[in-house]
């Protein structure tokens, strides 16, 4: 019996052991193609030379350097390379060891700014139903995902929860994409009023939704509504593009293809791609100079913030991405993914939607696309697909928002940004059977 205590108990796991660029490969010798990078992570595939150079080089330098001593040259750099490409009014990075710390910064720098400049009444933080931010308590009251927060609800904190951009369940058959995203925009300022606006500090929300609903971007212009009433009632916006962002939709940042910038962002997966953990939080001058000119000092921390050799292998990371012009391969993939799902699945009759952006994808199933109604939750079909595609040697992953009360089916891919258009095929139609084969049943 292994000692090791995994997520499920009794689940047997094959071993991973090797990396062949888009393919993992187990201790058998089996391959799988990566379609979605475990969780959107490995978006250089799981063999790049020039990365594993680089964390091979920190490690006989220096591995690691606790960061209440010192800082380190790949710290340094990474935060220079990423402040140099975010979104206006970014200055800093908070570096941290993934995705749920990346959003527990994010909350607490929020917090803090607002005892800097001395308004302590703001406290309130609005998120979205139908929304991941991580696992950790504070992430996990933030975010909307029924199923995860259910049996640790009685020790979450409280939070606001509004209506997620979710076209496909969300916008009336009557109303334009437009009209939806004021509709939604008005419910967020609603709310704010009814909290009271100086009681507000933060708004946080997912530019396209991953994990609970396989990629769902926002209708054109609700992220510029969004912004727009955050700034009136002096309210931090926090975009969590841990999923999304690092060139997942095309773009390093998604919210760029809203046109807004954010005043603190989470990133994470795509930072590291997987070589090393690491997350981070991207700052605005604004809050850091608050914070500068306050305490001078962010009352958080952790015992990795700052890793030298993740910093190093994300640096190097980036680096590739931007060598090898990765984001325009991004962007043409994702449109030959796009084809390849529209061809395969758009006439399918449990296939309800597709949707995504660059090389992030999601299909939802359901039981009958006219009424939209979900698949029982008691089938697990999710689950079922991801075992069906692990056995033909594929990844994909079952995102599961909960749809009319009930566990939605939603599969999220988010391949590599090194496939060749030959992958392409391999995993529309290793996904197509592998469906096919769970919903025949
Ligand atoms: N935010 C988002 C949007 C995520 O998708 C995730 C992970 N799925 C997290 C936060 C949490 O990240 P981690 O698992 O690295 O803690």
């Amino acid at each position: 019996m292994s000692h090791v205590f995994h997520r499920h108990l009794h689940h047997q796991y094959p071993t991973a052991v090797a990396g062949d660029g888009p393919y993992l490969i187990d201790a058998q010798g089996r391959r799988y193609l990566d379609a979605c990078g475990g969780a959107a992570v490995s978006c250089l595939g799981h063999s790049d030379p020039q990365v594993r150079n680089a964390i091979a080089e920190q490690v006989a330098n220096m591995a690691y350097a606790h960061s209440s001593f010192f800082t380190s040259q790949p710290m340094e750099q990474l935060a220079d390379f990423l402040v140099e490409r975010a979104p206006e009014g970014i200055e800093s990075v908070y570096f941290v060891s993934g995705g749920s710390e990346a959003v527990e910064a994010a909350l607490k720098m929020a917090r803090q700014y607002f005892l800097e400049i001395g308004q302590p009444q703001r406290r309130h933080v609005i998120a979205r139903r139908q929304s991941y931010h991580g696992n950790t308590l504070g992430a996990l009251a933030t975010g909307g995902n029924a199923w995860r927060r259910r049996p640790f609800e009685p020790l979450l904190m409280e939070m606001t929860h509004v209506s997620p951009c979710y076209a496909y369940r969300g916008q009336e058959s009557t109303e334009t994409p437009e009209a939806y995203g004021e509709r939604l925009a008005a419910e967020l300022d609603a709310q704010i009023l009814r909290l009271g606006p100086d009681s507000v500090m933060a708004f946080v929300a997912e530019p396209v939704v991953g994990a609970t609903l396989g990629a769902v971007p926002a209708v054109p212009g609700y992220f510029r509504r969004v912004r727009e009433i955050c700034d009136r009632y002096g309210i931090l916006l926090i975009l969590d593009e841990v999923m999304c962002g690092m060139g997942r939709t095309g773009t390093l940042f998604a919210a760029e293809q809203e046109g807004i910038a954010a005043d603190l962002t989470t990133v994470a997966k795509g930072l590291g791609a997987g070589y090393q953990p690491i997350g981070a939080t991207l700052v605005s001058g604004r809050i850091r100079d608050a914070i500068a000119a306050g305490s001078g000092f962010f009352q958080h921390g952790h015992t990795y913030i700052g890793h030298a050799t993740a910093c190093a292998a994300a640096l190097a990371v980036q680096q590739v991405i931007e060598e090898r012009n990765l984001l325009a391969r991004v962007r043409g993939l994702g449109e030959g993914l796009e084809q390849r799902l529209r061809d395969r699945f758009a006439e399918h009759p449990h296939v309800g939607d597709i949707r995504g952006r660059g090389l992030f994808w999601g299909l939802e199933l359901v039981e009958n696309r006219e009424t939209k109604a979900p698949f029982d939750a008691g089938r697990g079909i999710n689950g079922r697909i991801k075992a069906a595609a692990m056995q033909a040697g594929l990844m994909c992953y079952p995102a599961g928002g909960t749809v009319d009360g009930r566990q939605g089916d939603h599969i999220l891919l988010a391949p590599p940004f090194i496939l060749e258009e030959q992958h392409l095929d391999e995993v529309v139609d290793k996904l197509g059977t592998a469906i096919d084969q769970v919903l025949s049943r």
